[in-house]
């Protein structure tokens, strides 16, 4: 038999190593704003175009390269910045894979002009699919100004892969924030379509913040600070009665480089529990440092992941750290130390057995599969479960069809036990969350605000689908600020939600207006409903719902009744009556259970 196995041209493998790098326009903004950081600029300008499918391109005046390093940087694993295995453990620079600009340049048009301080001229050149396709030298200013114009030109499967400018642009302005706030000193300027979305100057941590979020961010930050043998934690976190119900205001950061850390996130989530509501997110900005020897930043190619040592010790310093800061800001009446003021911090190894809490992560789940919960059935096939595994849902009703009369009539017929067919005159509110009716087979309790998602998203839908204005209740204008991400999820999706009746205005810079809302939402709390409903829209995006089922999905799920809201004999009828009068009155839009029975022979066996 012949030899087979061939070595892949560099083309090929570079291109290989671009499907783990560069997922889409925003890795190439995080890359190469990288590599400015490390090239020490304190300027750098970002300009993209198309959501950065048309072109990124970046503006540095570091330390540039020389004529040779210009074209050398362009090789596989071409970097500057280890030069043997021992520098792994000592890493604080961004890079050190030297693949990012291999990648980029496999995938893409390319163009690089740089000049380092001891050149006199500077070099220019074009690469397009890791060709090179003319150097020469160019007059030009110290430091470094890279073009990548379209992105996968040559791999059509993964440019028509990428999302909508919208999303493709919140990934970006995602990947800008966290590299502009570990960076405060640089200044730093984003500029999409010739709109100059940042224009940060240098500063401080704390203005950073402010600069990206708004000047009322200032009220909600609050310092913490704890140094250790281990670990050093500073930043801010944000006071309770912020915290908002969308993500995207949570970064941690570890020897200044943003990572991603759900088990530190319980940390933070566990010393908030009971002083914000469950599905609150408190912001933080938290800051670690440690020494480069005790983590890993090597597990994944996109390096957000990052490995500590010493995992446990640190998820306890945080959370206790964050507790002590919480109460001497007193922002908790009272918290449960046990000496006030000091915070228990392991030293070394912990001696006992740290309990620490699961992290349950689905590693199977594919958010591209069909097979996904939410959306296994469409709304006819889950009628059609529900309706076997429920048995007699006709008999349920039959009583009344019998008599002509519907279930739950929205007249002012009084409410009727359906096993008897007589007059009963009440619903009864649980813990302020279900409805208890009696009915033919036994006892149903409904759960409200599922109940009422699910009339509503009927209702939102219809509105949607025959463009018919949703009637709206005027309101006192509210403003409200948001962070950029949000503004460009929020512009995308105003003419819709117009339909449905919120009446939303730009006030210029980061706030917005609320001049109305769909007229059945009860809440007063107009910029809850409108974080829930981007958090919702951003939740469904990620599960591949279109457009139109995913805004109709969030508004209904946002401007539903909470738990914990009174309601009056009236309205759970309304409630009732809305709800049996759906197609599909057994499941959320999301699949979610709307209502039990507790049947006949159920309730017997209790009493035995
Ligand atoms: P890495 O950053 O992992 O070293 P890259 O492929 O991102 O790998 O970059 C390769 C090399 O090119 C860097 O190590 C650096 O020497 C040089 N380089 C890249 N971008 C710049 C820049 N903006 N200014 C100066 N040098 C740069
Ligand atoms: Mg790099």
């Amino acid at each position: 038999m012949p030899d087979i196995i061939q070595l892949l041209p560099d083309s090929v493998a570079n291109q290989i190593a671009a499907g783990e790098v560069i997922q889409r326009p925003s890795s190439v903004v995080k890359e190469l704003m990288e590599n400015s950081i490390d090239a020490q600029s304190n300027s750098v300008k970002v300009i993209i175009k198309d959501a950065g499918k048309t072109l990124i391109q970046i503006i540095d005046n570091g330390c540039g390269m020389s004529d040779s390093d210009a074209r050398l940087c362009f090789e596989r694993h071409a970097t500057s910045k280890i030069k043997d295995a021992a520098d792994l453990f000592s890493i604080r620079t961004m890079g050190f894979r030297g693949e990012a600009l291999a990648s980029i340049a496999s995938i893409s048009r390319l163009c690089l002009k740089t000049k380092s301080i001891d050149n006199e001229l500077g070099t220019d050149i074009h690469i397009g699919g890791s060709e090179v396709e003319s150097q020469e030298l160019i007059n030009c200013s110290k430091g470094t100004n890279i073009s990548v114009k379209s992105l996968f030109y040559n791999i059509p499967a993964r440019r028509k892969f990428l999302k909508s400018n919208t999303t493709e642009l919140k990934h970006i302005i995602v990947e800008f924030q966290r590299i502009v706030i570990s960076s405060p000193e640089i200044s730093f300027i984003l500029i999409h379509n010739n709109n100059e979305i940042y224009n940060l100057p240098s500063s401080n941590n704390k203005q950073r913040i402010i600069n990206i979020f708004g000047k009322n961010y200032l009220k909600n930050l609050i310092p913490i600070n704890t140094k250790t043998s281990l670990v050093e934690i500073k930043g801010y976190i944000g006071k309770p009665e912020y915290a908002r119900k969308t993500f995207g205001e949570q970064f941690f950061f570890v020897n200044n480089r943003f990572m991603k850390h759900p088990y530190f996130h319980k940390a933070i989530s566990s010393a908030y529990e009971k002083i914000i509501q469950p599905d609150s997110i408190p912001s933080y900005f938290i800051f670690f440092e440690i020494n480069p020897g005790n983590i890993d930043i090597n597990i994944h190619p996109t390096k957000t992941e990052i490995k500590f040592s010493d995992e446990r010790s640190i998820w306890q310093i945080l959370q206790a750290s964050i507790r002590e800061t919480l109460g001497k800001f007193n922002v908790v009446p009272s918290l449960d130390f046990n000496k006030e003021g000091i915070i228990d911090i392991p030293h070394g190894k912990p001696s006992g057995e740290i309990k620490q809490p699961g992290i349950e992560i689905d590693h199977s789940f594919n958010p591209f599969s069909s097979n996904n919960k939410s959306q296994k059935f469409s709304d006819d096939q889950r009628n059609d479960l529900y309706k076997k595994n429920l048995e007699n849902w006709d008999k349920l009703y039959k009583g009344f069809e019998d008599e002509k009369m519907s279930a739950f009539s929205s007249d002012n017929q009084p409410n009727l036990d359906l096993k008897s067919g007589q007059a009963i005159e009440k619903f009864f509110q649980i813990k302020k969350r279900y409805i208890l009716s009696a009915v033919k087979s036994g006892l149903m309790l409904i759960d409200q605000k599922k109940a009422h998602e699910r009339i509503l998203y009927d209702k939102y839908l219809h509105a949607i689908e025959n463009k018919d204005f949703i009637a709206q209740k005027k309101l006192f204008p509210v403003k409200f600020e948001l962070n950029s991400t949000d503004i460009v999820i929020l512009k995308a999706i105003l003419p819709e939600i117009k339909i449905l009746g919120f009446d939303i205005s730009e006030f210029g810079g980061t706030t917005f207006v609320v001049n109305g809302t769909p007229a059945e939402i009860i809440s007063e709390d107009v910029k809850d409903i409108i974080d829930s409903l981007i958090e919702n829209y951003k939740n469904n995006e990620t599960i591949g719902l279109k457009l139109r089922e995913n805004l109709t999905r969030s508004v209904a799920k946002a401007s539903s009744i909470n738990y914990g809201r009174n309601l009056n004999n009236e309205e759970m009828r309304d409630i009732v009556d809305n709800l049996f009068s759906s197609k599909t009155p057994a499941f959320t839009p999301g699949g979610e259970k709307i209502f039990v029975i507790i049947d006949i022979e159920e309730l017997e066996k209790r009493f035995r």
